[in-house]
């Protein structure tokens, strides 16, 4: 039967806006759902979800209160929803929980709770074992080679999210570790300053990485090219030359202290000049002395090989962060499945 020609429009208005919605939303965190439980009120799940009943009330078109158990709700939610596998890591010498927690980027409180280690109890004994929840799919990703000769196995794809835009997800494959700091890292700084462009990616690598013309690196998965942040703009549709007006300084400190935190970082590749102007923002935000050498090439000159953020050309209208492999791979890896359903027989 031939549909009538009114009905056809309207379907197809209703099609725009339903993407028009999940378009206008997608600023706001990673798209989950939750399922309404006995007992449940909307104050009650916004506080688990760490939103505000009026956002819930938005997101769901909700005009009273009244919910119904079983009742899906859609929540946006700065923090990724992805599938979880269990590794097991060996205690390094030096090792702590913290730092540990950070490498994995996990909190102390989940590791003590997949470990039943104690409060108070925190010394660890190297060659023991702790396991780890990590984010990512079943089949971790596996990084060989040098960044500038190498490949990917099981990488993952990132797309957009809250604060970024993937410019073209067929380039944006990386490491699993690499995607997880991406997905977390990136929406923090959206979270601080509300009002900025989403940072744009760029290339990061191919799916089963290898070489990857115009870029001398990018081959394993662990090299990421993303834009400066800006003053006084709303999109930014691609990669833009950073200069010393339209930068944004204090927002770019920001996202590149984030990165920094995470102790995941190898190198950054920031043009010298910009680099002087978040020398002197850092400085003044309190950057240790010794904080500042270990972090910045700058004042030494251009070419000298000292500090995570360094200069390279052609990275005036980029920052390229180059991470350093998984720490993962001393980590034997459970799956997830054999755990639940007893171990495959041969
Ligand atoms: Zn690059």
């Amino acid at each position: 039967m031939l549909w009538s020609r009114t009905r056809l429009i309207s379907c197809l208005i209703c099609m725009i806006f339903a993407l028009g919605l999940s378009v206008a939303h997608a600023q706001e965190g990673y798209r989950t759902t939750y399922t309404v439980k006995r007992g449940d009120t909307l104050s009650k799940i916004a506080k688990k979800k760490d939103c505000s009943v009026r956002k819930l009330k938005r997101w769901n078109r909700l005009r009273s209160h009244r919910l119904r158990v079983g009742q899906k709700l859609t929540i946006y939610s700065l923090t990724p929803v992805r599938p979880m596998r269990i590794v097991e890591y060996r205690i390094q010498r030096g090792d702590s929980l913290i730092k540990i927690a950070r490498k994995f980027g996990v909190s102390k409180r989940s590791l003590r709770r997949w470990n039943r280690i104690r409060r108070g109890r925190t010394r660890l004994v190297a060659g023991r074992t702790l396991k780890i929840h990590v984010p990512g799919p079943e089949n971790p990703s596996e990084t060989h080679g040098r960044p500038q000769l190498g490949k990917l196995v099981n990488g993952e794809q990132l797309k957009s999210g809250p604060g970024y835009r993937v410019r073209n997800a067929k380039k944006a494959w990386g490491a699993n570790h690499v995607i997880t700091h991406l997905m977390t890292c990136l929406p923090k700084v959206k979270k601080a300053f509300r009002r900025m462009h989403p940072v744009v990616i760029g290339d990061i690598s191919r799916q089963h990485g290898g070489k990857f013309p115009p870029h001398r690196s990018h081959q394993n998965g662990l090299d990421v090219d993303l834009s400066y942040i800006h003053k006084g703009i709303r999109k930014l549709k691609n990669f833009k030359r950073a200069t010393r007006e339209n930068l944004d300084i204090a927002k770019t400190w920001f996202m590149i202290d984030t990165f920094l935190k995470t102790d995941a970082i190898e190198y950054m590749f920031v043009d010298y000049r910009l680099q002087e102007l978040l020398y002197k923002h850092a400085r003044n935000k309190g950057y240790s002395k010794r904080k500042l050498k270990e972090t910045f090439q700058y004042p030494r000159g251009r070419g000298r090989t000292k500090g995570i953020i360094r200069h390279s050309p052609s990275h005036k209208n980029h920052i390229h962060i180059r991470f350093k492999p998984s720490p993962t791979p001393q980590a034997t890896i459970r799956k997830r499945h054999s755990a639940r359903f007893g171990s495959h027989s041969s």
